[in-house]
C-alpha cells in the first residue's frame, strides 16, 4: 500500500521509505506531539498511567499496582527465592527490556527522544522563543543578539515587553513540573484537592517552593547546560548514537556550500541547542533531531527558488559518514545521491 506524506517519520524520509516531505510542515506534527506529550507528563499520575506512590511502596502502571515483593518478603509472606525472582523479573527485566528498545531508537535515529517528545525541550524551545523576542538572544548567555529577520523573511522585532512573558513562562512551567513531580511521588488526589483547598502539607509546601525555585533558576539561565550535561536520559541517548556512525544525522550537502554565501546562517540562529548544525557530528554530540535547522534552511532556499532542497537534511547508513567520520582529516567518500538537490 503506497503510504501517505503525513505518516512518514524522519527516519523514513531519510532512508527514502516515503517521499520526501517539507520539513516545515513537518514541525507542526513535531509540536503536535511534543504537547501531546506534556499533557501526558503532567496528567499520567492523575489517570494512574505511571507514578510510584511512597506512601504505599509500589509502582502504579497503566492502574495495576506493580510491586517488587518487598513487603511481601519482610513480612514473611514470600521465599527468598521467591523474592528474588520477583525482582528480575518485575524489576531488572522490564527495566532491561526499556533500556534496550530506548537504546535501539538512539543507535538508528539519535535524540529522537528530546526533539520530539520530552517535556522539558518543550519549555526549553518557547522560552528560548520568547527569550528571542525580548532581547534578540534566545539565551542569557549568547554573546550576540541574532538577526531580526527569520528564516522565512518575516521580520520580528525586539520587544522588551516579553520579558514579562519570559518570567511567567519559566516560573509558570517550573511550578507546573513541581506539582506534577509531585503528583508521581504522593497520590494526586490528595495533592490536587490540597491545592484546591490551600490546605497543603508543611512537607508539600517545602517541595514545591524548592522544586519552583530550582525550576525557575534552571528554565531561567541554564535550560541548556540541563539537556547537555545533566539530563542521564539526554546523554544515554548521545553516546549510544554517537557509537554509530551510520545512524541517522543531520548531514550538510557540501557541494551545494557556496549557496551558503547569500545566508546569514539562518540554520544556526534556528537551533535550540545552539549547535552549529553544519558541523561534523562529534560537534553535535547534543542535537536532539528536532529538523528546526532543516526548516530553517528550507525556508531559505524556497526564498531563492519555490521547492528548492535545502542544503541540510536528514541522511543515515553511508551517507551519514560524511558528517559523523570527517574529522582530524578524514574526507569518506560518499554515495553521489545521498542529497536531494
Ligand atoms: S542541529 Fe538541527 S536538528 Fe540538531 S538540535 Fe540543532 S536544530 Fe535541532
Ligand atoms: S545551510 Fe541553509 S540555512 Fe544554513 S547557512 Fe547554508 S543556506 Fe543558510
Amino acid at each position: 500500500m503506497k503510504r501517505e506524506c503525513n505518516d512518514c517519520l524522519p527516519g523514513d524520509v531519510a532512508a527514502m521509505a516515503c517521499p520526501p516531505r517539507s520539513v516545515t510542515q513537518l514541525q507542526f506534527w513535531r509540536r503536535s506531539l511534543q504537547a501531546g506529550f506534556f499533557i501526558l507528563f503532567i496528567l499520567a499520575p492523575v489517570f494512574d498511567i505511571f507514578r510510584i506512590d511512597v506512601t504505599q511502596a509500589h509502582v502504579v502502571l497503566f492502574g495495576q499496582v506493580w510491586s517488587l515483593g518487598i513487603n511481601a518478603l519482610m513480612h514473611g509472606e514470600t521465599s527468598g527465592p521467591q523474592a528474588v525472582l520477583n525482582i528480575i523479573l518485575r524489576g531488572l527485566l522490564p527495566l532491561l527490556l526499556l533500556v534496550i528498545g530506548f537504546g535501539w531508537i538512539a543507535w538508528r535515529y539519535g535524540r529522537l527522544y528530546c526533539g520530539w517528545l520530552c517535556p522539558h525541550f518543550s519549555v526549553v524551545e518557547m522560552i528560548n522563543g520568547l527569550m528571542r523576542r525580548a532581547s534578540g538572544k534566545p539565551s542569557v548567555w549568547e554573546k550576540h543578539a541574532l538577526p531580526e529577520t527569520r528564516a522565512d523573511g518575516h521580520r520580528l522585532p525586539v520587544q522588551r515587553s516579553y520579558w514579562w512573558l519570559v518570567l511567567l513562562a519559566a516560573m509558570g512551567f517550573a511550578f507546573l513540573w513541581a506539582v506534577a513531580l509531585l503528583t508521581y511521588l504522593l497520590p494526586p488526589t490528595e495533592i490536587y484537592a490540597n491545592l484546591i483547598h490551600l490546605s497543603l502539607t508543611r512537607n508539600q509546601i517545602i517541595f514545591l517552593s524548592a522544586a519552583t525555585t530550582v525550576l525557575t533558576l534552571e528554565f531561567f539561565l541554564a535550560r541548556h547546560l540541563f539537556c547537555r550535561f545533566g539530563c542521564a536520559v539526554g546523554v544515554f541517548q548521545s553516546l549510544v548514537w554517537m557509537a554509530n556512525k551510520r545512524g541517522m544525522v543531520v548531514g550538510f550537502d557540501r557541494q551545494r556550500a557556496p549557496e551558503c554565501a547569500t545566508c546569514d546562517s539562518q540554520c544556526e540562529h534556528a537551533c535550540p541547542m545552539r549547535l552549529k548544525p553544519r558541523a561534523i557530528k562529534r560537534h553535535m554530540f547534543t542535537c536532539t533531531e528536532c529538523g528546526q535547522c532543516i526548516a530553517a534552511c528550507e525556508q531559505v532556499q524556497d526564498k531563492v527558488q519555490a521547492g528548492k532542497p535545502p542544503l541540510l537534511q536528514w541522511v543515515q547508513g553511508a551517507c551519514a559518514l560524511d558528517t559523523s567520520a570527517r574529522d582530524f582529516g578524514k574526507r569518506p567518500q560518499i554515495p553521489t545521491n545521498c542529497y536531494r538537490r
